[in-house]
């Protein structure tokens, strides 16, 4: 049946019209969905669970949806139908051709559409209803328009920024203009005052002018703060814009009047800050100081992108790895970015089934920041099945390393760099960092001597125990897993093997 036909059809049927009435069961909905999307964050939380948890949260936003349709509010006319199928199809379309690689790159667009829609909903609501209130409810509306635009912006304009830093169209080093924190000041107090304008106008020509030059200043401040955070620091930028998508979410619930979206923006929110403080400790951060700037500033030589030569690397093949794995008795796997970018996850698990049993103490140290989203090669390793006991955090497994015989880095390098800790100017200068070069032998994978996202050269490449493993790290592993051939299993009866 063609488009025109299913919406033809619903508007004859006048299904909404007839649902109109059904307030107690809209409001039951909406309850079912909060204790969806409440199950959801709960399952989230752990690997085993996480699968559950994002079908929980994808019936509730279900059933948000069907229920938000039959509300009374809702002008339920074919349009919207015609609207949300469009978006859906281009949902659909986007995500089934996303790269793993390029997830943060989309979570950053969709978070600017929340952003927008903020910014939409807020004029439209000035212009349209909001003119009818009267008296206190008039101002309280008004500053539900003015926060919630006043959040939309700013979520805007960051989130594109962050898409363009993420996806490698704007340089990951930070721009720190003069007087910055002045400059955020200034916005910071115009945006006061237009605040107060806006709720004493009468009109809407005398409120139309603050608002629409308080989202000028935001949409000025969401590019500023963004650009002025560097590269090693842009986890914390993520999950925060994640944080503001979520509160712009609740203001256009205030806005709007929906419990419901009040409720969710309000959990993605506080779930978002709470992520945020989370990735500010694990990188030794100061919240307030990475969202004003003051961190991941790049030197100048660092800032270049380029690899400053700090002296003779060895260089190792993969059948020489694979003697020293066979030699060895501990091994560490630490996957990063580069691993993600080769698809190399499946011949590495496969790595890991045939060394444990052989009888090898296999492992692998996950930094918080590695890869480029918050939890990425915990889920790349969990689609290539590894178990997830032998997944360990970085607090967990540092202090073994001393006593591991061979750290295996596979295209990881701002995560395993000694300069955060030795170097007080780097620019990744106090994050905590897995500390391979206590192992006893270090190869690394990468193609090149090319520098990770921070823009920062990696002493560890030129350490005594380091060997450069050259190469697309998928086809070494694969060349590894070949020269390894079968290993005697830990019974000495059969061998493991594919
Ligand atoms: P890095 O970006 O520091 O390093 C990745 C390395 O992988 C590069 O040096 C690259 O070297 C190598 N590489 C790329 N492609 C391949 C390939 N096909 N085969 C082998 N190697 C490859 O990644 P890390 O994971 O170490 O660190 C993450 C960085 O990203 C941190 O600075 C973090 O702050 C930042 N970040 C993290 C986010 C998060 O939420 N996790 C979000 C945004 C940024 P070469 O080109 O020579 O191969």
């Amino acid at each position: 049946m063609q488009l025109t036909s299913i919406l033809g059809f619903i508007n004859e049927t006048n299904l909404a019209e007839t649902a109109r009435d059904w307030t107690g069961l809209i409001s039951a909905a909406y309850l079912v969905a909060g204790i969806l999307f409440l199950l959801s964050l709960g399952g989230l939380s752990n690997q085993e669970s996480a699968r559950r948890g994002a079908s929980f949260g994808m019936a509730g936003m279900l059933l948000a949806i069907v229920a938000t349709y039959f509300n009374a509010q809702v002008d339920g006319s074919p349009l919207a139908i015609g609207m949300m199928v469009v978006g859906g199809a281009i949902g659909v379309v986007l995500a089934k051709r996303v790269e793993m690689t390029s997830m943060p790159q989309l979570v950053a667009i969709l978070h600017s559409f929340v952003g927008l829609a903020a910014v939409l909903i807020g004029f439209s609501s000035f212009i349209g209803p909001a003119h009818a209130l009267v008296g206190a409810e008039r101002t309280i509306h008004n500053i539900e328009i003015y926060l919630g635009v006043l959040i939309g912006a700013v979520t805007f304009t960051g989130s594109v920024v962050a898409y363009g830093k993420l996806d490698g169209r704007l340089s990951s080093a930070a721009l720190i203009l003069p007087a910055r924190h002045f400059l955020n000041l200034i916005i910071l107090g115009l945006c006061i005052w237009l605040g107060v304008l806006f709720v004493q106008a009468d009109t809407m020509a005398g409120g139309m002018w603050p608002l629409v030059g308080m989202t000028v200043l935001a949409l000025a401040f969401g590019v500023h703060m963004v650009m002025a955070i560097g590269g090693a620091d842009m986890p914390v930028v993520i999950s925060m814009l994640n944080s503001y998508s979520g509160w712009a979410a609740s203001a256009i619930g205030f806005m709007l009047a929906n419990n419901l979206l009040i409720i969710t923006g309000a959990l993605v929110g506080s779930s978002g800050a709470i992520l945020s403080i989370i990735m500010c400790d694990a990188m030794n951060r100061k919240f307030l100081s990475v969202i004003m700037g003051g961190f991941g500033t790049t030197s100048a030589s660092a800032s270049s992108g380029e690899a400053v030569d700090q002296g003779e690397t060895v260089p190792i093949t993969p059948e020489e790895t694979a003697q020293l794995i066979k030699d060895s008795k501990s091994i560490v796997i630490v996957p990063g970015y580069g691993m993600a970018v080769s698809h190399a996850q499946h011949p590495i698990a496969e790595l890991a089934r045939r060394l444990r049993a052989a009888g090898k103490n296999f492992r692998f140290a996950i930094h918080p920041v590695a890869g480029r989203m918050p939890g990425h090669m915990n889920v790349l390793l969990a689609e290539a099945k590894v178990p997830y006991d032998i997944v360990l955090e970085m607090d967990e497994i540092n202090e073994d390393l001393p006593e591991v015989d061979v750290v295996i880095v596979i295209g990881a390098n701002d995560i395993v760099n000694p300069s955060a800790l030795d170097e007080p100017d780097s620019p990744i200068a106090g994050m905590p960092v897995l500390e391979v070069w206590k192992s006893k032998n270090v190869i690394v994978s990468k193609r090149s001597m090319a520098v990770g996202y921070a823009g920062v050269q990696n002493p560890l490449f030129f350490k005594d125990n380091t060997q450069m493993l050259f190469g697309d790290a998928k086809a070494s592993m694969d060349g590894i897993l070949a020269a390894l051939g079968d290993l005697p299993v830990k019974n000495g009866k059969k061998t493991a093997k594919v």
